[in-house]
């Protein structure tokens, strides 16, 4: 087994010879949390006692055999209260837990595109935003999502605040007062974000929003944009997938419609509802690192063979 370098900054030279290492090892413990022994480690130059978990973002947690199955059941149309119900453990730990993982997901995600997708290589993406509301429907939330046309992977999201539309814009008005439209800066910062992986003559296609044109002219001005008409949803209440032969934006109402059969604050006709911003923010960003890395990663193996087709075998 390798010994590692000390993790504290210490210098590695005082009073120790060169030629010996500084980092000697030092016997193990057994960690009940997830029933593993690990090696303990000291270094001689700053006398101070490690081990590899040391630095770890688990460090010092208590339940680690928690975050695996609270990942699928969060992933997979369960609320928080009914995980805590089966994992056998206390509502509030299941919060604790969330917003960790989240944390994580959302630096997984970065290092993922940091080391694994190359700089103006993605070219074929498709842009448009989810309507969600947070408390009440007087309070409405907007996800804009970048997807890959090929693949079905999630390059980035945003939520923004924006005002109630429709028959219930007079209510909310009287009730909340008025509420900001934060999908512009929302908007700005999610191309700010995706900007350095998108290739400068990159395909985009959204739907005819209005505003969609004026971001991607200022960020891509070589890109080539495709806009295309709003279409009725196939099932009453399913208003992403569409009743149509070919939906130009087949790869990004797919996910959306992923998005809402799995992540339960987004179903149709439900009684959980996101009770904060940050709260559904986190729950994306957790639902993305398990949609990019299990759900499609298949596709995108289907994909980097032949182009990928909503019709084809590989559509899932
Ligand atoms: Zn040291």
């Amino acid at each position: 087994m390798k010994v590692p370098s000390c993790p504290f900054s210490c210098s590695l030279t005082s009073s120790v010879s060169p030629k010996s290492d500084p980092v000697i090892r030092n016997g193990r413990f057994f960690r009940k949390s997830d029933s593993q022994w690990i090696h303990r480690f000291y270094c001689r130059c700053c006398k101070k006692h490690f081990s590899r978990s040391t630095h770890s973002p688990t460090y010092r947690q208590k339940k680690r055999r928690l975050s695996h199955p609270l990942k699928l059941l969060l992933c997979s149309g369960v609320s928080q209260r009914r995980a805590a119900l089966i994992l056998g453990v206390n509502p509030k730990t299941v919060v604790r837990r969330f917003r960790f993982l989240a944390a994580q997901a959302r630096l997984d995600h970065h290092e993922w595109l940091t080391k694994n997708v190359a700089h103006n290589s993605l070219n074929d993406l498709q842009w448009d935003d989810l309507e969600t509301a947070e408390h009440t429907k007087c309070k409405p939330l907007s996800v804009s999502l970048i997807v890959d046309a090929k693949t079905r992977r999630i390059y980035a999201f945003e939520v923004a605040r924006m005002p109630a539309k429709g028959h219930l814009s007079q209510l909310a008005l009287r009730k909340y007062g008025k509420r900001a439209d934060e999908r512009p800066k929302g908007w700005e910062a999610l191309h700010q974000r995706i900007k350095p992986w998108i290739h400068p003559k990159a395909k985009w296609v959204s739907d005819q929003n209005p505003h969609y044109p004026r971001y991607l002219k200022h960020h891509h001005p070589l890109a080539e944009h495709l806009a295309v008409p709003g279409r009725r949803g196939c099932v009453a209440g399913q208003g992403e997938l569409k009743k149509i032969g070919f939906d130009p934006l087949f790869s990004l109402n797919h996910t959306c419609a992923m998005l809402r059969a799995n992540l339960n604050r987004l179903f149709r006709r439900s009684w959980c509802l996101s009770k904060t911003l940050q709260g559904l923010n986190d729950h994306i960003a957790l639902y993305i690192q398990f949609h990019n890395h299990q759900l499609t990663s298949e596709v995108g193996k289907i994909a980097k063979s032949a182009p990928f087709h909503p019709h084809s075998k590989g559509a899932v």
